[in-house]
């Protein structure tokens, strides 16, 4: 049992940081906000970002069955590996964006996954695909986001999002800064290694994010969140690759024909 005390302590260092309350005890999710917050914060932000056709042009699903469907069937892999937190009670809404620009993907809380059509034609293989996938349903499994936006805009804000009793304009700020909500060094590294731990639960390759970054490296342009926070995207790449190495993973899949079948209905 903890002293009263201790745990007001903890409650302040986590109110104060929570990039040092993630590191208190490693693998725990102490976070302010209970499952069912998150639950609700996702839905209130999945439906603003859904009705922002604008700023979020999704694909219309009629007439890309296909696609749809492979984008989600990949989601589906890793969500059946027993390795996801929260993989039976969150949403895991998978949706994508009509955006050929953009090479991003982002996960709102609750497991909201968006991914825009520029990272899709943009990557070479399906385990890439997968490897980024991976890495934002750890950003929302391991509650990541609700922590960091927490630290950004503060508990009261978002409560009042989540009780439906917040300015729309507020909501629909926050939505828009989703996109390139900035995470830790740690939140970051944990989204990697995790990204590797699902994949390695199937017959994918299980360091397919690494192929992501090595693709990227030396490109121009505006980085996407999973590059933004670190500097050395070299050092990512070695960090996956040994991670997979230490999980034995065996997996060798990238199924670059499918995938390239795929990029090509999206023309
Ligand atoms: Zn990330």
């Amino acid at each position: 049992m903890f002293s009263r005390k201790a745990v007001f302590l903890v409650v302040l260092a986590c109110a104060s940081s929570f990039w040092s309350c993630s590191t208190l005890k490693k693998g725990s999710s102490f976070n302010l906000f209970s499952i069912e917050d998150d639950k609700q914060l996702g839905l209130q932000f999945s439906r603003q970002i859904e009705a922002d056709t604008r700023q979020f042009p999704l694909l219309p699903e009629q007439g890309n069955e296909e696609v749809y469907k492979f984008v989600r069937g990949l989601t589906q892999r890793l969500l059946r590996t027993g390795k996801v937190a929260h993989a039976g009670d969150f949403a895991w809404q998978v949706k994508i964006i009509k955006d050929d620009k953009t090479l991003n993907a982002f996960a709102v809380p609750g497991g909201y996954l968006y991914v825009y059509t520029g990272l899709i034609k943009y990557l070479d293989s399906e385990d890439q695909l997968a490897g980024v996938m991976g890495h934002e349903i750890a950003h929302a499994a391991l509650r990541h986001s609700t922590q960091q936006m927490t630290r950004i805009y503060g508990l009261d804000a978002l409560r009042q999002i989540v009780t439906g009793k917040s300015d729309p304009s507020l909501l629909a700020q926050i939505a828009l800064e989703l996109i390139s909500l900035k995470f830790s060094r740690t939140h970051e590294s944990q989204a990697d290694e995790h990204s590797v731990i699902y994949l390695c639960g199937t017959s994918l390759n299980a360091a397919g994010a690494a192929g992501f970054f090595e693709k990227i490296q030396g490109k121009g342009g505006t980085p996407p969140e999973f590059l933004s926070t670190h500097p050395d995207p070299g050092n990512r790449v070695k960090k996956i690759k040994a991670k997979a190495e230490e999980l034995g993973c065996t997996g060798r899949d990238s199924n670059k024909s499918n995938y390239e079948r795929i990029k090509k209905l999206l023309r």
